[in-house]
């Protein structure tokens, strides 16, 4: 393949389908193989010195592979950062920016929207490192404002929120962390690097949890973060020192995804929203939660800040029974129930956004997060309101709140 010279004036989708390839380096193949090994062998230790010099980890397997290289490569480009680095889930990639930046004595302020399982792993995990963990707001900069202090390290954001979907102000609070020094770690994923540009808004560290949207066909876990210059050695060495490798067949299914991505996000986009859309005069439906509607009261930063939609989003549903909610559920056939989303397949889950600090929610539930796939928007729609029919004409029972709908379908933390 030719050499691009300047990738950078091309459009995205062109840019997609040549990121990280290099025909002539792997016999003529468009694909950059599969590479499975641990130890890298050199001919003379001349080999190796210069192996060593040219890139510092390439000489053996836990640091990665040409096969890592390409793809962290290509993320790199998307997101507008200075390099990348593999790891084995997104929680991994999250947990390892924070681990990567924060010692004992810190303190570190998190979104209280974010990602159920991180928050899981600050309470439990970090604070055992005498690492002071506080929450704030997610739409208030000034809550973040009034908490920073000299100690605060890193603010850890996520735009939109996991479940409620609030749209964070991320250049207003980057700014607020920057005056304290602190690092701003971004999760990226609903966005993706082709919805939102992280270091256009004075992010540090961008993640992406690429099992969703990236890997886009549910068949394999992987997490990339990608750094600033300053914040890069900090994230490698967080990777490198606890051992943290992504196998190759999930390299090779997560590189094979990126190059689909914009064609598949513009579906997703298209048919959140007409979704999203249909629902909203539903008598059944409380409030769609949805930064791409004109109502949603994130919509101006959405505007403002972001290039797309993805097609994930909440619908607060009026009060029902038990019995509505099964046969709701039970009713629908083209929506999986189950955990994760950004693949090909529509999805729906029951969700729980109760384990919050700092933010009372407006409204009582129940609260289903819905992903729309890439079927015919006519055909998701079409499912959707004859299952809220069917519950519809369920009588009897009395109507249950968010956290008891949650609770009573045994569930744990979303993914
Ligand atoms: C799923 C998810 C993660 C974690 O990704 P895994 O690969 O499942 O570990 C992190 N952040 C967000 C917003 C997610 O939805």
């Amino acid at each position: 393949m030719k050499h691009l010279d300047d990738s950078g004036s091309l459009k995205t989708e062109t840019r997609l389908s040549h990121l990280g390839r290099s025909p002539a380096k792997h016999a003529g193949m468009v694909n950059v193989p599969i590479y499975r090994g641990s130890t890298i062998l050199s001919e003379t230790l001349e080999e190796y010195g210069s192996r060593m010099q040219d890139d510092p980890t390439a000489n053996y397997g836990r640091f990665g592979s040409p096969l890592s290289r390409a793809l962290e490569a290509a993320v790199c480009e998307l997101e507008g950062g200075y390099r990348s680095i593999l790891f084995p889930s997104g929680l991994s990639a999250c947990a390892h920016s924070l681990l990567g930046v924060l010692k004992a004595g810190d303190h570190v302020l998190i979104s209280d929207g974010v990602y159920a399982p991180l928050r899981t792993f600050a309470d439990q995990v970090l604070t055992r490192f005498q690492i002071r963990v506080q929450y704030f707001h997610p739409t208030q900069p000034s809550e973040l404002a009034a908490k920073i202090n000299a100690n605060t390290r890193a603010v850890y954001l996520e735009s939109p929120s996991s479940l409620t979907f609030e749209v964070q102000d991320i250049p207003a609070l980057a700014a607020i962390a920057h005056q304290s020094d602190a690092l701003v770690i971004l999760d990226n994923t609903w966005a993706t690097p082709l919805y939102f540009k992280p270091f256009e808004h004075g992010v540090d560290i961008s993640i992406q949890a690429a099992t969703k949207y990236i890997v886009g066909h549910s068949d394999a876990l992987l997490g990339i973060a990608t750094a600033n210059e300053a914040a890069w050695p900090a994230l490698r060495s967080s990777a490198h020192d606890f051992g943290e490798i992504a196998g190759p067949d999930d390299i090779y299914l997560t590189l094979r995804g990126l190059r689909t991505l914009a064609v598949r996000m513009k579906q997703h986009w298209n048919n959140g929203l007409e979704l999203a859309k249909s629902l909203q005069a539903h008598p059944a439906v409380d409030k769609i939660l949805h930064p791409a509607l004109f109502n949603d009261p994130g919509h101006a930063i959405w505007k403002r800040d972001f290039l797309g939609a993805s097609g994930l989003f909440g619908v607060v549903l009026r009060p029902m029974s038990q019995r509505q909610l099964s046969v709701l559920f039970s009713r629908l056939q083209l929506f999986g129930i189950g955990w994760s989303w950004g693949g090909y397949e529509s999805l729906v889950m029951l969700v729980d956004p109760s384990k919050r600090t700092e933010t009372s929610l407006p409204f009582a539930g129940p609260l289903i997060r819905t992903h729309a796939g890439m079927e015919s928007a006519s055909d998701l729609i079409a499912d959707l309101h004859q299952a809220l029919r069917a519950a519809g004409e369920m009588t009897g029972g009395g109507v249950v709140r968010n956290e008891e709908a949650a609770l009573m379908a045994g569930l744990s933390e979303p993914a």
